[in-house]
């Protein structure tokens, strides 16, 4: 069969058709120009894959913080084209209220990189900074999940072990001379305010020779692991203070985990929404040298005589809760867990076993030792012969608070060393003022 000459197919006449022929050739432009798209896309992520190095902090690590703060540091332009793009531009405050004991609060701003992506340079490194809110939230805080991303060059990627050097040694001289206090929030610790001022040990006012016994025995107990490791003993220690309030429990355990550079994570067994579940899991997540505090240790108690009579545990830590959180399994790192009550007599003798509680201090009524160690460090400066504080030592004898000199007569009342700080931070500087008022610190209702 003839086959038709090609001048009759359609083909040459569309060709020739300047409609048909120009759209054509827009047509291949635009594939070519989505193909060198494509090509540019795939080229991009090649190059990101192989010369880029991503390190993505997630807001749970504990290094966050410190990588946030350390992005905030205020860095100088390096040179007049990278001023521009090494600042960051979109900040977010951060307000921290720190009271001081007895003093006015202070206000802190932070400046902080915003959500976003940020450029920066540290030591000849480019570094794209992406902070992040993820859509998913924590279960245990109900807050989002954050990230923060650094970006830089495979070639600079070890520019991330100084800055996490930095970050922790920014971290570490923030906290320096500071305590730190953790709480639990849900099944979590997290800080409780902000680190600090440590409390020296010289300004708790406990009787003759106890700080120095329980010093004694924590610092032994720090130098033995070996020995419990050795030996395939739990290496915990515990201790019981007990007595009324007001007396420096608390105060104590804040100035002695000063004195051993330990945190102090707090635990307040009445606390609301508080189960036996909930402290034995917070119990196996203590933050790393960190002295635990169980406060209110009878609150367990309590609740087992709820149980014994209504077969009902109100739904807190239960005594048997509070033994197996205590017992529960201990890492390698030492415990050293500190209960206290104003009720001993609630307590149960199950407690007191190596590993619970080793030690049981009472922490007592203010002596007449400790009434005079707390004038001198009120007005040690201004009643330089002592003739004040044996004034103020003989009022409170007179008032039947305090033991005569020799120590032989009980006084008949008691008071709180609380309520003698109360007395001399009323009179600041006025010593007269704090022998006249020395009636005020006879209380009005006690039980002992
Ligand atoms: P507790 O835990 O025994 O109830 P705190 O330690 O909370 O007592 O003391 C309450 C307040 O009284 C704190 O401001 C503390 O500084 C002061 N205080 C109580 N006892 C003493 C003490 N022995 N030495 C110094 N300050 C004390």
């Amino acid at each position: 069969m003839e086959t038709p000459p090609s001048s009759f197919l359609p083909l040459d006449a569309l060709l020739n058709n300047p409609v048909f022929a120009g759209g054509i050739g827009l047509g291949g432009l635009g594939l070519a120009a989505a193909f060198a798209r494509r090509s540019a896309i795939q080229g991009a992520s090649l190059v990101k894959r192989r010369l880029l190095v991503d390190l993505e902090i997630s807001k749970q690590d504990d290094s966050y913080q410190s990588i946030l703060a350390w992005l905030s540091l205020p860095r100088p332009p390096a040179d007049f084209i990278t001023s521009k793009i090494t600042r960051i531009h979109h900040l977010s405050m951060r307000t921290i209220s720190q009271s001081s004991q007895h003093g006015p609060t202070h206000k802190q701003y932070f400046l902080q990189p915003g959500y976003g992506r940020h450029i920066i340079r540290h030591k000849n490194a480019y570094i794209s900074v992406n902070r992040e809110k993820q859509t998913s939230a924590n279960l245990n805080t109900g807050e989002p999940h954050e990230t923060i991303t650094l970006t830089t060059l495979y070639a600079h990627r070890h520019i991330f072990e100084d800055i996490f050097a930095e970050a922790h040694h920014l971290a570490a001289s923030a906290q320096e001379g500071k305590t730190v206090m953790y709480t639990s929030r849900g099944m979590e610790w997290t800080r409780f305010g902000d680190p600090r001022l440590k409390r020296p040990l010289s300004s708790v006012i406990l009787d003759q020779g106890i700080k120095e016994r329980i010093l004694e025995d924590v610092t032994d107990f720090l130098g033995r692991k070996e020995w419990y490791v050795d030996r395939g003993i739990p290496y915990r220690r515990g201790y019981l203070l007990y007595g009324p309030p007001g007396t420096g429990k608390s105060s104590f355990i804040q100035a002695l985990a000063g004195e051993l550079d330990f945190s102090v994570a707090l635990i307040n067994l009445s606390e609301r929404g508080m189960t036996d579940d909930k402290l034995s899991y917070l119990l196996t997540k203590l933050p790393p040298r960190s002295i635990l505090l169980l406060e209110d240790a009878d609150a367990a108690f309590r609740n087992r005589r709820q149980v014994d009579e209504d077969g009902y545990s109100g739904g807190t830590v239960t005594f048997s809760g509070l033994l197996n959180a205590l017992d529960g399994v201990a890492a390698g790192e030492e415990r050293i867990a500190f209960l206290t009550t104003n009720h001993i007599d609630r307590l149960d003798e199950a407690l007191i076993r190596p590993g619970r509680v080793d030690m049981t201090v009472r922490i007592g009524e203010a002596t007449r030792h400790q009434a005079g160690e707390m004038w001198n460090r009120f007005y040690g400066d201004i009643d330089e012969d002592g003739k004040g504080r044996e004034r103020f030592l003989e009022r409170l004898e007179a008032l039947d608070l305090v033991t005569d000199a020799t120590g032989t007569k009980r006084p008949k009342l008691y008071t709180s060393t609380a309520a003698i700080q109360g007395l001399f931070l009323f009179n600041k500087d006025n010593m007269e003022g704090a022998i006249d008022m020395a009636e005020g610190l006879i209380p009005r209702t006690y039980e002992p």
